[in-house]
């Protein structure tokens, strides 16, 4: 390691399927450790395996990347360097260090001796070399394979730290001594251990755990995938909600966890709900308005009618108890114009004296000065007086009428941010249900 050299760090995934929750940690961790050091970030396709990669998933690992914010300064893919990696390969040869077999070509492993990583979260981990067997670096097609063509890309892009997975920690050694063979200076080290499920086996689809992009799917926001893929095997104190910035100034080796991360499913929605609440409404109404049109809750044009303030408001409303996007939207439904159906379970709450009353509240809304929470709770009150009803006899049949549920946020607050129009429209429709 050249220490006072500038951080050059790689995210380097293998486009063989989705990025998973492993992969976008190892992504945030190198793009925290660039960004903390005002070094450099690339990002490597290691395509090399030409009949596991897939465009699909490189643009999976784009998407990904641009929708946790991670950007980065280089990109690169492997399959456009094999003219380098032959030439090395032929230099290794040239030193005694590769010879052919079967077609192959193999990096002899020296019969002697033994090899240490001096890993910065692993400490020193010592391999035999009768431990190790010879490897394949061009295979019979003459494509390198995986720890040879890692070796020659991170040397030629002048990478200063390897962060990545403690699965690779078994790699290490060999590419080591392809290092050694070539007369250059390696990398430092730092595996990141492993991420477990919470009963404490790694990781899987098993526990729930996606790809990344599953979780904007289920309305989780990068804000809160960010800070939670943080905090999966480092900390800073007890501090658990981080944004961004805090991330970049606090983010440093030192800080990373050198025991297992168990990946914890409630904890990420609680840090949902936590950025849910942090987020300014107007961006998350805009994110509401995306997610309700998605999920078919309303069409472009009716969320679009509704407006920007709006949907901020509404977004208030709904984040108070919405621990995702989705539940979010998912209740939206009452904010937007259009007829609500009454849920078959609450009919008995439209008795005829209810009817009467909700005929007379319609007129009043319509014509109301003050369309505010206490515009709304003032025209109830006094229609509940002048028929004679107890308010708690009349407002759950509002809630009902407006919003098809017996259940949601403060009622007035819910009137006032669904508007005169569609709450005059709604409760007209219901006065009008004859329940005989
Ligand atoms: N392509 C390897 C993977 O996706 C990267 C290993 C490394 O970072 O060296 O696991």
């Amino acid at each position: 390691m050249r220490p006072m050299d500038p951080v050059r760090v790689r995210f380097a995934p293998s486009p063989t399927g989705y990025l998973h929750v492993g992969g976008g940690r190892t992504a945030l961790f190198n793009w925290l450790y660039a960004r903390h050091h005002k070094g450099t970030f690339i990002l490597r396709i290691e395509d090399t395996d030409r009949t596991r990669s897939t465009d699909e998933a490189i643009e999976q690992i784009f998407a990904s990347l641009r929708w946790l914010g991670l950007d980065w300064d280089e990109v690169y893919r492997q399959t456009d360097r094999f003219d380098r990696h032959r030439e090395v390969a032929a230099e290794l040869t040239r030193r005694g260090a590769a010879y052919e077999k079967d077609g192959a070509l193999w990096f002899r492993i020296p019969r002697d001796g033994a090899t240490t990583v001096h890993d910065l979260l692993a400490g020193d981990v010592t391999v035999q070399h009768t431990e190790l067997k010879d490897l394949v670096i061009l295979r019979s097609d003459a494509t390198p394979t995986y720890n040879f063509a890692c070796v020659v890309d991170d040397h030629d892009m002048g990478i200063t730290h390897v962060i990545r997975g403690a699965e690779h920690l078994n790699n290490t050694p060999k590419q080591l001594l392809i290092y050694e063979a070539l007369g250059w200076t390696p990398p430092a080290f730092a595996h990141v251990p492993l991420i477990l499920g919470p009963d404490r086996t790694k990781l899987s689809k098993r526990h729930g755990a996606g790809s990344v992009l599953d979780y904007d799917q289920r309305g989780i926001l990068p804000e809160a995938l960010v800070n939670f893929l943080a905090r999966l095997g480092w900390s800073h104190g007890d501090q658990e909600v981080f944004t961004r910035d805090e991330l970049v100034a606090l983010f440093d080796l030192p800080g990373v966890n050198t025991s297992a991360a168990v990946f914890d499913e409630e904890k990420l929605l609680w840090l949902n709900h936590e950025w849910l609440r942090r987020l300014d409404p107007h961006r998350l109404g805009d994110l509401l308005a995306d997610r309700i049109v998605g999920r078919g809750v309303a069409d472009r044009a009716t969320v679009e009618a509704a407006g920007r303030d709006k949907l901020a408001r509404a977004a208030v409303l709904l984040r108070e108890r919405g621990k995702t996007l989705v539940e979010m939207a998912d209740r939206a439904r009452p904010y937007l114009p259009g007829p609500i159906p009454l849920p078959d379970d609450a009919l008995d709450l439209f008795t005829s004296d209810v009817r009467a009353a909700l005929r007379i509240l319609a007129v009043r809304v319509g014509e109301l000065d003050d369309p505010t929470a206490h515009g709304f709770e003032t025209a109830l009150r006094q229609v509940a007086d002048e028929r004679g009803l107890p308010l708690k006899t009349l407002a759950p049949a509002v809630r009902v009428a407006v919003t098809g549920s017996r259940v949601g946020p403060g009622l007035f607050d819910v009137l006032a941010v669904a508007g005169p129009e569609i709450v005059a429209a709604r409760v007209e429709a219901a006065a009008q249900e004859d329940r005989s």
